[in-house]
């Protein structure tokens, strides 16, 4: 589809140019003939005013002359041998003063009697001139005109007559002068521009071709030959058209005409009469540099519409390169947004399923721990109620059979039961409540010292021993004395536990580091598994055995640290055991 589109553009491109080069050419020639007729113009005015300014010259002669006392007495009576004689020298010397080509006087009977040529061979004296139109004219009275080519003298001429007349005033003869053309005719000569000079009947007797010469320019109708043979205009010469073919073309006329080298060539043609002498004159002007000018012209805008058409070319490439380069572009980074929307819709799905599932282990690490302190809770209460309840039974009977010191002896165990019970109830406490005790500057030795007091009872029933041993200038710590206590109890006691049965020594050291002191507590029992590191110090988790340990401990200790803005961190000794680091800020 695009490349049938495409084909035709480009067709209706080269139409458009091919009529344009056609629309240029035309004007161009159209232009250029228009100027070439004005050239021929201004040819053919200088031409028709220099051949009028020639016959002017001598049109007023022979009136002149036919005034003459000489001339009118000589052909009035025509005088004998030595009188024609002096007529002779008369005229020649006129005829050299006048500078016309030949000068004579004819008799009324046509016969000439006495002429400047008299002493040439071609002379025009015993002549009859009847036949020259010219003669008749000024036989007539008239003024005689007339071009022929001389009969005698074989040379063209333009002959003027004039009557001459007697005392009386009757017409006894005529003066008659003739004058040469062809020097104005060799001074047409130019390149470009053929002249032509045409009598009445359209015969060229004037041309720079000499082979146009005698030919006729319009049809040679029978009664045009006629009056040619009859006036013996030009001689004994055959009169042969002249084959010339007319054409209009670009509204100008255009004659095709051969020359005398035999070549064929277009001419623009004007013409213009000359009523006076009878003659219309031609100018002919070669087309030939015209339609090498119309040649180069159309050259050169074709030349110009092809760089035109080049840059044009060029320029839309450029475009369409530069469109399909955005395009690309644009497809690229749609791709790539395509491309992050899809991820992160991944990601995002991903990411929610993350949320999900961090939430399901939430929940679910919350309904273990609910379900393991319920299991603690239950089973530290409930075994104490029970054993409350069989020493109350007990108790009863003891009383009903009187034996009042046993009975109150069941009693102190209940009693002693619900102590343990408050005891829990105060663990729990701890866990949800934060005491108000504030922070105090305590030293850190007698804290530890208080705290192996405390626990002596439960260290000496797991068989274990404690060595303290902290360096003296220890600084104080911040914290609250009860709690902190509870904190060192509780980790003496988990020590105790780790090391049940194997009579092994609890070591308990501090150190301080700039703005911290720190209390370690090591044991020699099995460490803390790498895999509940991160857990024990969490709410209710506990690997001892349900009624044995709720799993606070650690909770509890940890968050007392926190409270006191410290912290509680475990290792595992090079040489095993765990080591408790209970971290203070040092006061002051
Ligand atoms: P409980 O003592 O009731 O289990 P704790 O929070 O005090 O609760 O302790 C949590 C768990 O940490 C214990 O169950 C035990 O697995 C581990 N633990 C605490 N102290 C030690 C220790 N010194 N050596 C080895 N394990 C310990």
């Amino acid at each position: 589809m695009a490349v049938t589109r495409r084909i035709v553009t480009a067709v209706g491109i080269a139409a458009l140019c091919l009529a344009l080069v056609f629309a240029v050419a035309r004007f161009v020639r159209a232009a250029s003939f228009a100027e070439g007729v004005e050239t021929a113009n201004a040819t053919l005015r200088q031409t028709v005013n220099a051949l009028d300014g020639h016959l002017r010259r001598f049109e007023t002669l022979p009136a002149l002359l036919a005034r003459q006392v000489e001339v009118r007495e000589f052909l009035s009576a025509p005088p004998d041998a030595d009188g024609v004689q002096r007529m002779n020298l008369w005229l020649k010397y006129t005829n050299r003063v006048i500078e016309a080509s030949d000068l004579y006087l004819i008799a009324a009977d046509g016969t000439t009697l006495a002429a400047s040529n008299f002493d040439r061979d071609e002379s025009f004296i015993g002549q009859n001139f009847t036949y020259r139109p010219y003669f008749t004219e000024a036989m007539a009275g008239g003024q005689g005109r007339f071009f022929a080519l001389g009969t005698t003298s074989g040379i063209r001429g333009y002959y003027f007559a004039s009557p001459v007349r007697d005392w009386a005033g009757r017409i006894v003869g005529v003066v008659a002068l003739k004058i040469g053309v062809d020097e104005v005719e060799a001074a047409w000569a130019t390149p470009s521009a053929q002249t032509l000079v045409t009598d009445p009947d359209g015969i060229v007797f004037m041309a720079t071709d000499p082979l146009w010469r005698y030919r006729g320019m319009l049809e040679l109708t029978a009664d045009r030959v006629e009056r040619t043979r009859t006036s013996r205009r030009y001689a004994d010469q055959d009169v042969l058209p002249l084959g010339q073919s007319v054409a209009q073309v670009a509204g100008q006329r255009l004659v095709t005409l051969a020359g005398s080298d035999g070549v064929a060539r277009d001419y623009l043609s004007v013409s213009r009469d000359m009523p006076q002498a009878g003659w219309s004159v031609h100018v002919l002007l070669d087309t030939a540099p015209l339609h090498a000018r119309v040649r180069l012209s159309v050259v050169a805008f074709v030349m110009f519409l092809g760089v035109a058409l080049s840059l044009a070319w060029a320029l839309w490439q450029r475009r369409a390169r530069l469109a399909e380069r955005i395009a690309l572009q644009a497809a690229a980074q749609a791709e790539l947004e395509g491309q992050v929307a899809a991820r992160t819709a991944d990601l995002r799905q991903a990411n929610d399923e993350l949320h999900r599932m961090q939430a399901d282990l939430v929940q679910a690490g919350k309904l273990a721990a609910l379900g393991r302190m319920s299991a603690a809770l239950s089973h530290e209460i409930n075994q104490p109620l029970a054993a409350a309840r069989n020493y109350a039974e007990s108790a009863g009977l003891l009383i009903d059979r009187d034996d009042l010191p046993r009975a109150r002896d069941n009693i102190g165990q209940i009693l002693s039961l619900i102590d343990r019970m408050a005891a829990i109830a105060r663990h729990l406490r701890h866990v949800a409540r934060k005491p108000d005790e504030p922070l105090k500057t305590l030293p850190l030795a007698p804290a530890v010292a208080e705290a192996v007091a405390t626990a002596g009872a439960r260290l000496a029933a797991s068989g274990v021993t404690v060595r303290v041993d902290l360096p003296p200038d220890l600084p104080a710590v911040k914290g609250g004395p009860v709690r902190l206590q509870q904190v060192i109890v509780n980790l003496l006691c988990n020590a105790a536990d780790a090391m049940d049965g194997t009579g092994g020594v609890i070591e308990v050291a501090a150190f301080a580091t700039g703005p911290s002191v720190t209390l370690t507590i090591r044991d020699h029992g099995p460490g803390v598994a790498p895999a509940i590191r991160d857990r024990i110090f969490d709410p209710f988790f506990t690997t001892k055995t349900v009624g044995s340990g709720l799993g606070l401990g650690l909770s509890i200790s940890y968050n007392i640290l926190q409270d006191f803005g410290g912290d509680l961190r475990v290792d595992t000794h090079p040489d095993g055991g765990a080591v408790f680091s209970v971290v203070m800020q040092a006061a002051g």
